[in-house]
């Protein structure tokens, strides 16, 4: 049983929400999430989902800190060695491999699903945190020393620290008007779940064409993830088609690379960005896509959320080592301090590779080709891989 007072009250119990659970469970306070929808229990024969992130090696270390990533291991994912990226028409076309810097891999693509339920395996362990789905809220109240969340079944929730990690619709921000600047690309993707030709790969790579970029995410045996990136028109009639024609499809627009598949299902998401203007409040935080929506064509989005998580338990850590009150402005401005700035720079470099790479100008097509040719130098072709892996 639950009790209806608590330290933290997580909305949205998403990747980062559950992980910012699993990290503040361990300090030692009283958590509940909120969330509309748990996904099924894991079956081996369960379909691929279509929703998948690379995780970033200092994602992967995160999730096992807290205990996740040996129950992840133990469902299905697909560690990758190699990445390329190349230009389509261009002398643009660097690899990064992993083994280059000692490491044994670059990063892992697994299914959005298989994350959430690993992490909500590991942090049913913690009697500090309950899980309270489904369950949607109705309203928020603050006052000084907390907030109160009004459940649709009118049960009343109160806590010291409210987190918004409902997504990039997310409630919590809108209710507290915090406002977002938001921008919509002119670019829509189409994302297949396919079976290849190919057995097990261990390489990820991405072509950039003028009208956009094409993405290979392997996952594990025969499996694969495809995301066609193009004008909103474009995708519309690709996701018309019947799937025999669309496999026809990515036989003669993707590389040859990809080889023979079989498309299993498909869906398209719109591309656009947000950011939030401020993080925090008195007693609120947001965190991940709430926060900050991003291009996904560098495949950044929720790793940018896992690094909120860890910031804003250090912040609250130290708070509450220190013995000041951990879930007011001053404290919490600190998180934001950290973690604004950041998310802002890989937001304007997400705009910098649309921009500078779905077009055919002469000028920057030589740039971009050159950019891609530099990035063969070792020195900066291992800084970019340290970068990119957080180490
Ligand atoms: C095509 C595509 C490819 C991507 N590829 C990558 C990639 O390779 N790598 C990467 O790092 N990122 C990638 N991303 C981005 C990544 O998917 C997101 O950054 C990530 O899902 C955000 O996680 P989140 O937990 O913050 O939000 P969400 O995943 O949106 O989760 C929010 C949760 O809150 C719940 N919720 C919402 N409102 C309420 C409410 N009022 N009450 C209760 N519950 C609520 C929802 O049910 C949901 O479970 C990709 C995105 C797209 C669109």
């Amino acid at each position: 049983m639950y009790s209806l007072n608590f330290d933290v009250i997580i909305i949205g119990g998403g990747m980062t929400g559950l992980a910012m659970a699993g990290q503040l469970g361990g300090l030692g306070l009283k958590i509940a999430i909120i969330e509309k929808k748990i996904p099924e229990p894991y079956s081996s024969t369960q379909d691929f989902d279509l929703r998948v992130s690379a995780l970033s090696p200092q994602s992967a270390k995160m999730l096992e800190n807290i205990g996740a990533w040996e129950c992840l291991k133990s469902m299905r994912f697909c560690p990758y060695r190699q990445m390329r990226v190349w230009e389509m028409r261009g002398f643009g076309d660097v690899t990064f491999e992993a083994a280059k810097i000692g490491e044994p891999y670059l990063g892992y693509i697994v299914e959005n699903r298989i994350v959430q339920l690993a992490l909500l395996e590991s942090i049913e362990k913690i009697k500090e945190v309950n899980i309270l789905s489904p369950a949607t809220c109705l309203t928020f109240d603050r006052n000084g020393s907390g907030v109160s969340v009004t459940l649709e079944d009118q049960r009343v929730l109160k806590c010291r620290l409210l987190i918004g990690a409902d997504g990039a619709d997310s409630e919590v921000r809108d209710s507290f008007g915090m406002s977002i600047r938001s921008d919509a690309y002119n670019q829509s993707c189409l994302v297949a779940s396919v079976i290849t030709d190919y057995p097990q790969q261990e390489i990820t790579w991405q072509r950039f064409t003028s009208s956009g970029p094409q993405a290979f995410l392997p996952l594990s045996g025969h499996h694969a993830s495809l995301v066609w990136y193009d004008q909103r028109e474009i995708i519309d009639s690709l996701i018309k088609l019947d799937l025999p024609e669309l496999e026809k499809k990515f036989q003669e627009k993707f590389p040859v690379e990809l080889g023979p598949v079989k498309v299993h299902s498909i869906g398209s998401f719109d591309l656009f960005k947000q950011h939030a203007k401020k993080y925090v409040q008195n007693r609120l935080a947001l965190i991940g896509d709430a926060a900050h929506t991003i291009n996904p064509l560098a495949g950044q989005g929720v790793n940018l959320g896992f690094q909120d998580t860890q910031c804003l338990s250090q912040t609250i850590s130290k708070a509450l080592e220190q013995g000041t009150d951990w879930s007011s402005y001053r404290v919490l401005m600190e998180y934001q301090r950290h973690r604004r700035w950041v998310n802002e720079l890989m937001l304007r470099a997400m705009d910098g590779f649309y921009y500078g790479f779905s077009n055919d100008i002469a000028p920057l097509k030589w740039a971009r080709n050159s950019i891609l040719a530099g990035a063969k130098n070792p020195i900066i072709n291992q800084s970019v891989m340290r970068y990119a892996m957080g180490i």
